[in-house]
C-alpha cells in the first residue's frame, strides 16, 4: 500500500466506544436513527401509508425491539415473511395489522388466524385454501392478493388471476385488503423492467375487485410517486440500507459493530498471516488481531489472499485492510499505514457510520441485507434511544 489512509480528525466515534470487559465488541442499534428512518420515508410517499417489513426478526436487528419503536412512533401495518414470525409481532403489538407475506401454507391457517394476521395469497390454491377455511368458520376473512407482475417467484400469474376474476363466488367469503406485487429491479431506476412491472401491475389489478394497492418495497418508493399507490413497504431502508442506485434514500445508518483490537504485532516481510498462510507480507509490516469473525456475521469472503482484495475496519478513522483469512473468531488487519498508532485495547468499527452497509456488503462480495441477516448472536447488543 502507497497511499496513506486518510484519518478523520478525532475523536472518531469508535475511539469512544466502551467495550465491556468480558466482551469481543458490542453491536449498536440505534432505535432513533429507525424511528426517523421510518418518518422520512412516511414523508417521501406523503399520502400513501408506510408499513415496515420486519420478516426474518426486523433483518436481524429484533423483533423485540424494532416493532414497539416503530409502533410508538405511528406504524400500523408489519409485513413478516412466516406465520411463526406473525405470532411474534402479534404479540408485540395486538392493534397492528400484520400482513404475512410467503402467503398460506398448507396448514398454517390456524397459526396466522390465532396472530389476527394476513396472509398474501400468492396462487389460486391458496385463494381456495383460505376461502374454504372461511367458510369453515362461518366468517369473511381478510386477506391479499399477491399478483405476479414479472417477478416470477410468488404471486398468480395472469392466467390464474383471469381464473380467479372468472368466479366471484370464491372470493365472497373474503375481504380483499390489498392487492399487492414486488418489483425485480427495482434497485436500478434506468432498468425497463419497472415501467413493464408498473404497467402489468395496472392491468392486473382491474381484472380484480377495487382494493388499496402495495408495489413497493425500500427501492420502489424511490422510483417515485406512480410506484406509491397505498401502501408502501420498506425493509431494508428502515434500517439503514441504500441499495437505490438512483439518489440517497433519505435514511441514516441504524446498526454498528464494533470490536476490540486484541494484539498488534510486527511481521517480517514474506512472515505468513492466518490460516493456509494465504497472506504473506511484502514489507515489514503492522499487524494487529481483532476479535471479530465469521461467528460475529463477517463474511468469511471478506479474507484477503496476498495480492488480492478483501474487507476493511476503521481503526482511529482510518480505513485499513483485513489481510488473511477472516476466522471463525478473529481477523488479521495490517496497521502499518495507521496514521495513529494501534495499540491493544483500541476499537474497530467493523460496520457503521464510516463502514456502511453497502461498504461491508461489497467488501465480503454480498449485499448489505445479508451482512445484516447474518449478524451473530455472540456479540452484545445496546439498544439506544427508541420511547420503550
Ligand atoms: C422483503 C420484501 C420487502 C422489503 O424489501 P426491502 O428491499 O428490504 O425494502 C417488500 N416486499 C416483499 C414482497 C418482500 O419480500
Amino acid at each position: 500500500m502507497t497511499t496513506r489512509p486518510e484519518i478523520k480528525s478525532p475523536p472518531f466515534p469508535a475511539d469512544t466506544v466502551a467495550i465491556a470487559g468480558a466482551e469481543t465488541g458490542v453491536l449498536r442499534i440505534d432505535l432513533d436513527a429507525l424511528v426517523n428512518n421510518w418518518r422520512a420515508l412516511a414523508r417521501r410517499v406523503a399520502l400513501a401509508e408506510c408499513g415496515a417489513v420486519v420478516k426474518a426478526d426486523a433483518y436481524g436487528l429484533g423483533v423485540a425491539r424494532v416493532v414497539p419503536a416503530l409502533a410508538a412512533a405511528g406504524c400500523q401495518t408489519f409485513f413478516v415473511a412466516t406465520p411463526r414470525e406473525a405470532g411474534e409481532v402479534r404479540a408485540l403489538d395486538g392493534r397492528a395489522r400484520i400482513f404475512v407475506l410467503d402467503g398460506l401454507f398448507p396448514g398454517a391457517a390456524d397459526d396466522i388466524l390465532a396472530a389476527a394476521a394476513i396472509p398474501c395469497l400468492a396462487s389460486l390454491a391458496e385463494v381456495e385454501d383460505w376461502a374454504a377455511h372461511a367458510r369453515r368458520i362461518g366468517a369473511r376473512l381478510a386477506c391479499a392478493l399477491h399478483v405476479d407482475s414479472g417477478l416470477h417467484r410468488l404471486g398468480l400469474p395472469l392466467d390464474e388471476v383471469r381464473r380467479l376474476a372468472a368466479r366471484p363466488a370464491l372470493l365472497e367469503s373474503l375481504d380483499v385488503v390489498l392487492v399487492m406485487s414486488h418489483l425485480a429491479a427495482a434497485d436500478d431506476p434506468a432498468d425497463p423492467a419497472n415501467a413493464a412491472q408498473l404497467a402489468a401491475f395496472t392491468q392486473l389489478r382491474r381484472l380484480l375487485p377495487g382494493a388499496p394497492a402495495s408495489l413497493a418495497a425500500s427501492d420502489g418508493l424511490m422510483l417515485g410517486p406512480d410506484f406509491h399507490f397505498d401502501l408502501v413497504r420498506p425493509g431494508y431502508a428502515l434500517y439503514g440500507g441504500q441499495a437505490f442506485r438512483g439518489a440517497r434514500a433519505p435514511v441514516s445508518p441504524v446498526v454498528s459493530l464494533y470490536a476490540r483490537v486484541l494484539q498488534v504485532r510486527d511481521v517480517e516481510p514474506g512472515g505468513a498471516v492466518g490460516y493456509s498462510a494465504s497472506w504473506r507480507a511484502p514489507r515489514a509490516s503492522r499487524i494487529a488481531t481483532l476479535a471479530v469473525g465469521y461467528a460475529d456475521g463477517l463474511g468469511r469472503a471478506a479474507s484477503a489472499p496476498t495480492g488480492a482484495p478483501g474487507g476493511s475496519v476503521i481503526i482511529h478513522g482510518a480505513r485499513l485492510p483485513i489481510v488473511g483469512r477472516v476466522s471463525m473468531d478473529l481477523i488479521t488487519v495490517d496497521v502499518t499505514d495507521c496514521p495513529v498508532p494501534v495499540a491493544r485495547g483500541d476499537v474497530a468499527e467493523v460496520i457503521g457510520p464510516t463502514l456502511t452497509l453497502e461498504a461491508a456488503g461489497a467488501d465480503a462480495r454480498t449485499i448489505g441485507y445479508e451482512v445484516l441477516t447474518r449478524l451473530g448472536r455472540r456479540m452484545p447488543r445496546v439498544y439506544v434511544g427508541g420511547s420503550a
